[in-house]
């Protein structure tokens, strides 16, 4: 039983009880938690500022019960920007919840807050919030673990070359265009484990997964590349983690819905 102070995420938030809150946190010390924040629905309480998609200073005590409880908290950022737009909110709102679903409860994995911080703060002032939010998401999967080995193909050992290459999200392993399992192909789809994409898409990820922190949404990508890059990561993530994380449904949505909204005749 202890009181603890932690920089956190605010990942999630959803009514409890009369007037508390149930929050989900991500802490640099303490890694994801389910916190309590007593009577913060109540306009007058002190705990009333808080939200998801913010980063702040949390005072939080840890009793018998697994869930903590909020005592103080103290904004460092909110994030305003995000609030703007519909597309850049879903992003965060998506990264958010990919945390949540990647990471394990008191297992402190401090990068994960920088990436995160970095993401929310990229995508409420820069164009290109698909290639932020998924430069980001890669590197939380690497930071959990998944690292997919697509630089050398699994048969001839060399770096492939133009046009295409075929990527096996299952494996984590790459074929060159002449090594490309042609026997498995339907449809530019190989099998239950396999996509073709274009060099151009290979070179863009490999380029995303060197970057730092600091650096995240220096390579936008666009049109069939963004395409490609938005269904590989889907069918990564469903083929490791089980399924489509449902937020990643409605960025989709989301972006169609902007996409359609653009190209409206005037
Ligand atoms: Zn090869």
């Amino acid at each position: 039983m202890a009181q603890y102070q932690d920089h956190m995420l605010i990942l999630k938030s959803r009514p409890y009880r009369e007037a508390d809150l149930l929050l989900t946190l991500f802490g640099i010390k303490s890694g994801k938690i389910g916190a309590v924040a007593k009577g913060a629905r109540r306009p007058k309480s002190r705990l009333a500022g808080i939200y998801p998609l913010s980063y702040a200073v949390c005072q939080i005590y840890h009793g018998r019960s697994n869930l903590d409880t909020l005592t103080a908290v103290d904004l460092v950022d909110g994030f305003p920007s995000l609030q703007k737009d519909l597309d850049k909110l879903s992003w965060a709102m998506f990264l958010a919840d990919f945390v949540d679903e990647m990471f394990q409860e008191r297992d402190a994995n401090p990068a994960v807050v920088p990436w995160l911080i970095a993401a929310w703060e990229r995508l409420g002032v820069a164009p290109g919030s698909l290639s932020i939010a998924l430069t980001a998401s890669w590197h939380l999967l690497k930071l959990a673990g998944y690292t997919p080995k697509w630089d050398t193909c699994e048969i001839c050992h060399k770096p492939p070359v133009p046009p295409t290459v075929v990527v096996d999200w299952e494996n984590d392993v790459l074929y060159c265009h002449e090594h490309s399992p042609a026997s498995h192909r339907e449809n530019n789809h190989y099998g239950h484990f396999g996509m073709e994409i274009s060099f151009g898409t290979l070179r863009t990820w490999q380029q995303w997964m060197t970057l730092d922190v600091s650096k995240i949404g220096n390579y936008d990508a666009k049109g069939l590349i963004a395409e490609q890059l938005f269904a590989l990561f889907g069918r990564y993530v469903e083929s490791h983690i089980g399924r489509m994380p449902r937020s990643l449904q409605f960025v989709r949505e989301v972006e169609n819905m902007v996409e359609k909204e653009r190209n409206k005749p005037l």
